[in-house]
C-alpha cells in the first residue's frame, strides 16, 4: 500500500476473456453471467469478510489484466471472446492485472472468422449496448470510457517471463477509484 500514490479520479480499463454461449457472455472460472450494466464483485470465501471486493489477502474481486490478451488467445477458440471493461470502486493492481469491485463491459473484440462466433459477439454487443470492434481497436475503444493504469502505478513484476493471472501472489496495491461512471448506473 503507497500512501503517496495518487488516486485515480475516473473509471480505469481493464480487459478480460469470456466465453460465449449463444449470445451471453460467462466468466470463465465461475458460473457468472455478464449482463447489460454494472457488475459487482461479491467475496467468496467462507465465511466472506466484512467491507467490499477485492481485498488485500483475499482472491475475490473481478479479475482484468492491463492489456489486451493476445489475439491468437481467442482466435482459435469458437467460443472465447475478449473485451474492454471500465472498472472503479475498490482497486487492486497486480503485476499484469488487477482485481476490481465494480465494472461494466465497455467493448467487444470481434472474431476475424465470418462464421457462427462473429454472430454471437455481435448479438452479445447487441444486448449489452456496447460495440463490438477489430480486436486492434480494442483499447481505442475502452478508452472512451476510462484511463489504461498508468504503469507507474503498478507494482513491479517478479515472474517476467510469465504472463501470469491477475491475483496472487503479492505484491499487490490497493487503490480507491471514485465512481467515474455515476451517470450511467
Ligand atoms: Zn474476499
Amino acid at each position: 500500500m503507497q500512501d503517496a500514490a495518487p488516486d485515480l479520479i475516473h473509471a480505469v480499463i481493464g480487459f478480460r476473456q469470456w466465453r460465449l454461449r449463444g449470445s451471453e457472455l460467462w466468466s470463465l472460472r465461475s458460473d457468472d453471467r455478464w449482463q447489460r450494466g454494472v457488475h459487482t464483485a461479491h467475496c467468496l470465501s467462507e465465511p466472506p469478510h466484512d467491507g467490499p471486493a477485492p481485498q488485500n489477502g483475499c482472491t475475490c474481486g473481478i479479475y482484468a489484466w492491463y492489456a489486451p490478451p493476445p489475439r491468437t488467445a481467442s482466435a482459435a477458440t469458437s467460443d472465447l471472446v475478449a473485451g474492454a471493461i471500465a472498472a472503479w470502486g475498490q482497486v487492486e493492481l497486480h503485476a499484469h492485472g488487477m482485481r476490481v469491485e465494480h465494472a461494466m463491459v465497455v467493448a467487444l473484440a470481434l472474431p476475424f472468422s465470418w462464421g457462427a462466433k462473429r454472430h454471437g459477439v455481435e448479438a452479445a454487443a447487441r444486448d449489452l449496448e456496447v460495440p463490438a470492434v477489430p480486436a486492434r481497436r480494442l483499447i481505442a475503444a475502452g478508452r472512451e470510457h476510462g484511463e489504461l493504469v498508468p504503469r507507474a502505478m503498478r507494482p513491479p513484476d517478479l515472474t517476467p517471463n510469465k504472463r501470469a493471472a491477475p491475483g496472487e501472489p503479492d505484491p499487490a496495491r490497493l487503490y480507491a477509484v471514485a465512481d467515474g461512471l455515476r451517470q450511467r448506473r
